[in-house]
């Protein structure tokens, strides 16, 4: 089995402006976003100003993590003990667990082959009751959002994208993130821009932001330094708890020169994407899902399924694949995964989801960063379909390895 010269979960070396900016903070000592005056925009505020130039909107603000935008969208947005939110049932754990923080009851929608929602589920479970819907844009993969956007128009419900994962994805060529009512970014390592841990929340809502701003921490008047121009502020004024979720100045220094890197990364990253997907698709047992018509992907891992393989059989890829640096994950068959709805037992009662089960016992999950070089895809390409020929022709390949 041909193994890779690099690991799949090795970083892109922080930009030497970040370096800089990194080392002038360190030396002034200034890492905390409010100290500096009013007229001086620190470090964390540059950044809001800038993403928020970049995706188009009225506000950014800045937080230390994507599952602090989502706790902190729902909280804006009024959600209150009780109330239930949609989620789709194939995401990641945080996303539940945001809801728990709310307070409010996660409500699992059924998630298809093609690792999207599933609309009649959708319909279903869109009830009087539902005060919110988060659609995770799990793996950076949309769902039809013109259908969910239209349902949730209809009802009355406002939308929070996770677009932890689609950091650079269009929609009919549209930001993925400004779609809904909020959006939320992660800038966690295994993201497209690197920053350890930190998150964005987006929004054109003043009354959204004045809330998020306040509750992620901005005791006193400092709301006044996030620059927003809202005067929604006043009349929340020591009204909200604050749960002190910002963004420090460190973290903002190594993230914002990255932002300059998003378009060769987007790029880069789909181009990967396409060439891994097109040779993983030539072969029988393997399925990459096409994107939907209106998107337009960023993506930086893939995601597919393995056709007539028995769960033994996908145990021996995840086995075989394990050594070579770019390991495949079967979403179902990896213990205790964060991802397998299952496992949520902090949510009370799980439901049965038969869909996304059978979906996540058999679609496999590969990082597959940017900077990958054609040569490593080929590495990565080569190594599954090995695995994958090993394993469903046995008996021809110990021929083969008897008469050489
Ligand atoms: C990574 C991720 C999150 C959580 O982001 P953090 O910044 O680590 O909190 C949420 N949703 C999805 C889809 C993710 O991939």
């Amino acid at each position: 089995m041909p193994t890779l010269t690099t690991s799949v979960y090795d970083a892109e070396p922080i930009p030497q402006d970040a370096r800089d900016e990194v080392q002038s903070l360190l030396k002034s000592g200034d890492l905390f976003r409010y100290t500096a005056p009013l007229g001086t925009p620190a470090p964390v505020t540059r950044l809001e100003q800038d993403f928020a130039a970049l995706m188009g909107v009225k506000y950014a603000l800045a937080l230390n993590s994507c599952s602090s935008a989502i706790f902190l969208s729902l909280a804006a947005l009024g959600i209150r003990p009780g109330d239930r939110v949609l989620i789709p049932a194939f995401t990641f754990a945080a996303v539940p667990s945001a809801v728990i923080h709310a307070g409010a009851q996660p409500i699992l929608v059924e998630v298809g082959d093609d690792y999207r929602i599933d609309l009649d589920d959708f319909r279903a479970k869109l009830s009087p009751q539902v005060a919110a819907v988060v659609i995770s844009h799990m793996r950076g993969q949309t769902s039809d959002m013109d259908a969910i956007l239209e349902l949730c128009a209809r009802a009355n419900v406002p939308v929070i994208e996770d677009a932890a994962h689609s950091l650079g994805t269009l929609w009919n060529g549209q930001k993925i993130g400004t779609l809904g009512k909020v959006g939320c970014f992660s800038f966690q390592s295994y993201k497209l821009v690197n920053g350890g841990e930190g998150g964005m929340l987006i929004t054109d809502d003043d009354d959204v932001i004045a809330h998020a701003i306040i509750m992620s921490g901005a005791y006193e008047h400092n709301w006044q330094k996030h620059l927003t121009g809202s005067n929604a502020f006043a009349k929340v004024q020591n009204a909200l708890p604050l749960y002190n979720l910002r963004m420090n100045n460190l973290s903002a220094a190594v993230i914002r020169p990255q932002l300059a890197e998003i378009p060769r990364r987007v790029r880069d990253g789909r181009a990967n994407h396409d060439h891994v997907a097109a040779r993983l698709n030539a072969s029988p047992y393997i399925e990459v899902p096409p994107p939907l018509p209106q998107e337009l992907r960023a993506p930086d891992s893939i995601q597919f399924n393995l056709v007539n393989f028995s769960e033994s059989e996908a145990r021996r890829l995840m086995a075989e694949t394990k050594r070579s640096g770019a390991p495949v994950s079967v979403f179902g068959l990896h213990e205790d995964n964060a991802r397998a709805f299952w496992n949520w037992h902090f949510i009370g009662n799980i439901p049965e989801l038969p869909k996304t089960r059978a979906m996540l016992m058999k679609a496999c999950d590969m990082r597959l960063p940017a900077r990958l070089s054609r040569p490593q895809l080929d590495a990565i390409a080569d190594s599954v379909l090995g695995a994958v020929a090993t394993i469903k022709a046995p008996a021809t390949n110990l021929q083969r390895a008897r008469s050489a």
